[in-house]
């Protein structure tokens, strides 16, 4: 790649996000270069995958490759959370959907091939600063092979993870009860392990933390713990130590390790943040780089693949239409900070459920740790509340009432992905925010499916054979949300008619 050439997209770094949104807008015909700063071998991760992953694999492309590769089953988990007694959480009782245990060096470099395959020049190098401030192209300074260069683009895409080149310009925002410090090390066995855990991710809680115990092949495992990052500082002894110490206080995940010889030990940052800007004018930031869930979840890759996708249609957007670039970023801001803040709302339960059994000042600190700062409109306080509650009622009782479009009803400007674009259209006003999908049914495509009044059982076949198939108790719950904002009325009835007038 030569000093200056102005290209359509920089991407930075190399992992899940990156190689995805790479690969996503080569394949659409832009001009992408990734600088990725190769990772540290000893450092390689094991780490899971949920089975919901395929899809978004599917969408960016590498589900095959993904597949022919190989990488172990990975079938559930087994829980010790605030609990004495174990808790088998398997994906699915008849084994037919399982996740992933991949090797995370492997899976980046598997990644990065295809994002190469499908036309993006990938380089090895270090990004030491940017310079992406007005609407001028960016600029993007990089050492490779022991010299300093730099490079010129419309966009440039922080997704370096943690190290955040971009987002450390001030953007980050660190959730200061979740400055988490993890400990890993690496197992090996000569023989079996002495407990068939093999397909399953062994989690437990403890006073101080929490652990986890996950294999990469018959004789490899890594087990984990997550401490408190003021706390527990490596700065008072070895890694070794700390870790060692952590182990000890667990019951079910050091034991985990009998028999197993220990390879080697790192610690890492596992704190949760968010941004302030996950995009400005020429760039935006894609996975850990915008922000960073608990990594109790194992959605951190899946969350990458997705913000990775999502990213690339926003910047897609901005590359063929630029009147549409503010638009493009604003909804993937908007969809950062939703994810970002269901899954925060997730690790405030998982903690209040471990402070039950655990009344210990980490978990006590954690339980009551809610983020308003970064909190959205809950959409699922829409859908739990008792005016959707009284419409599910109404329409499981009222078989033969006919429903019918409200057209005093109020649609506000909504923006939607379509295709690789992300265009507006409209949504439902609610009181909360505006609504276009209730799981993952079309509010507006339902609402005019009523346009000359049905009967629900009509309006579900419509709304199937037309639209999409859903499953029943999706479309009740959009149904009831409809009918709960008034959006859908009750038809009138002709004099003496059964029919609507
Ligand atoms: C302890 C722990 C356990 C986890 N376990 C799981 C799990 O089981 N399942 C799961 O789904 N998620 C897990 N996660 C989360 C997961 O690792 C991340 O969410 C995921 O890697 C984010 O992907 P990313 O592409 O955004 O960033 P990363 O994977 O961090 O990729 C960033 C890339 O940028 C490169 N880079 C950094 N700085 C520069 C620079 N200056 N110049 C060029 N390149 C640079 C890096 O080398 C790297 O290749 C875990 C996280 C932690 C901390």
């Amino acid at each position: 790649m030569s000093a200056e050439p102005c290209l359509d997209v920089v991407v930075i770094g190399g992992g899940p996000a990156g190689s995805a949104i790479a690969r996503l807008l080569a394949s659409w015909g832009h001009r992408i270069a990734v600088l990725n700063r190769p990772r540290a071998p000893t450092r390689g991760q094991i780490e899971s995958i949920p089975p919901s992953g395929r899809k978004l694999m599917q969408a960016i492309g590498v589900l095959s490759a993904i597949e022919r590769h190989g990488f172990p089953a990975n079938r559930g988990n087994v829980v010790w959370w605030g609990l004495a007694d174990g808790r088998d959480e398997t994906f699915d009782a008849d084994g037919a959907s399982h996740g992933l245990q991949v090797l995370r060096p492997e899976l980046d470099a598997l990644l990065l091939r295809e994002a190469e395959t499908a036309g993006a020049e990938i380089l090895p190098a270090t990004v030491r600063s940017v310079s992406c401030e007005g609407s001028d192209p960016a600029q993007v300074y990089y050492e490779t092979a022991g010299t300093s260069q730099s490079v010129r683009a419309r966009f440039v895409v922080d997704a370096s993870g943690r190290t955040g080149v971009v987002a450390r310009q001030g953007l980050r925002r660190y959730d200061p009860a979740h400055r988490m410090q993890a400990y890993l090390g690496l197992w090996h066995h000569d023989g079996a392990w002495p407990e068939n855990y093999g397909d399953r991710t062994l989690v437990e809680t403890y006073e101080d933390g929490w652990g986890w115990s996950l294999g990469s092949s018959p004789s490899a495992r890594q087990v984990a713990v997550v401490v408190d990052a003021a706390t527990t500082r490596t700065s008072r002894g070895p890694i070794a130590r700390a870790y060692a110490k952590e182990l000890d206080k667990t019951r079910h995940v050091g034991a985990s390790t009998t028999g197993a010889t220990l390879e080697r030990v790192w610690a890492c940052d596992a704190s949760m943040y968010t941004a302030t800007i996950m995009a400005g004018p020429t760039f935006l930031l894609v996975g850990d780089a915008a922000c960073c869930i608990d990594p109790l979840s194992s959605f951190g890759v899946k969350k990458a693949l997705a913000s990775g996708w999502l990213g690339a249609v926003a910047l897609h957007t901005a590359l063929v239409d630029s009147s549409r670039a503010g638009i493009a970023f604003d909804h993937f801001t908007r969809r950062e900070h939703e994810v970002y803040a269901a899954e925060r709302a997730r690790t405030l339960e998982f903690a209040e459920q471990a402070a039950a059994y655990h009344p210990s000042p980490f978990w006590t600190r954690r339980a009551l740790a809610r983020d308003t700062a970064n909190a959205v409109p809950d959409v699922n306080a829409l859908l739990r509340g008792p005016d959707v509650k009284a419409a599910h009622e109404r329409l499981r009782t009222a078989d033969e009432v006919r429903w019918r479009w409200n057209h005093a009803a109020r649609l506000v400007p909504y923006s939607v992905v379509r295709g690789h674009e992300i265009i507006v259209e409209e949504a439902i006003r609610t009181p909360l925010t505006p609504l276009r999908y209730v799981a993952g049914v079309d509010l507006l495509a339902l609402g005019r499916a009523s346009q000359d009044g049905r009967t629900v059982a009509d309006l579900f076949d419509t709304y199937c054979r037309h639209v999409a198939p859903v499953p029943v108790t999706d479309f009740l719950r959009a149904l009831s949300v409809l009918v709960a904002e008034g959006v859908l009325v009750p038809a009138p009835f002709a004099a003496g008619s059964s029919t609507p007038a």
